[in-house]
């Protein structure tokens, strides 16, 4: 194993207060859905007007982005810590190899090796 104890403990020390502050954010989301989705149902039931209900719909549209992107980053955090217990963090899930510590520490998530990310996107591309 290339990659150290000490790098390990680091960044999941750096992971768990991630993952603690997304699930806060997640929370907060989720509480600010709702009163909109409140509010929404309120105005509803009073009057037909739809020509007013742009701004909620693309609030609502706007939260629920934020919090796809955040429980996508929830994932992916929960994701390394288990592989962190595991004890393969760092090992390319691809090629078995080794990813770069440096690499880990910059993007500790990254689940590929430089050189299979670069297949991956090449791959990617869409290019028949
Ligand atoms: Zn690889």
């Amino acid at each position: 194993m290339v990659v150290s104890e000490d790098q390990v403990n680091r960044v999941r020390e750096r992971l768990e207060k991630q993952l603690e502050d997304t699930r806060t954010d997640i929370q907060e989301i989720d509480e600010q859905v709702r009163a909109f989705g409140a509010d929404h149902e309120a105005a509803e039931g009073v009057d037909n007007h739809l020509g007013d209900d742009s701004d909620i719909v693309y609030e609502q549209e706007r939260l629920l982005t934020v919090r796809e992107e955040l429980t996508g980053r929830r994932q992916r955090i929960e994701h390394a810590l288990k592989k962190m217990d595991k004890g393969d963090w760092g090992i390319c899930e691809n090629c078995g190899k080794a990813i770069n510590p440096e690499r880990l520490d910059a993007l500790p998530f990254v689940t590929l090796c430089i050189t299979c990310q670069e297949q991956q996107d090449r791959r990617g591309d869409g290019r028949r």
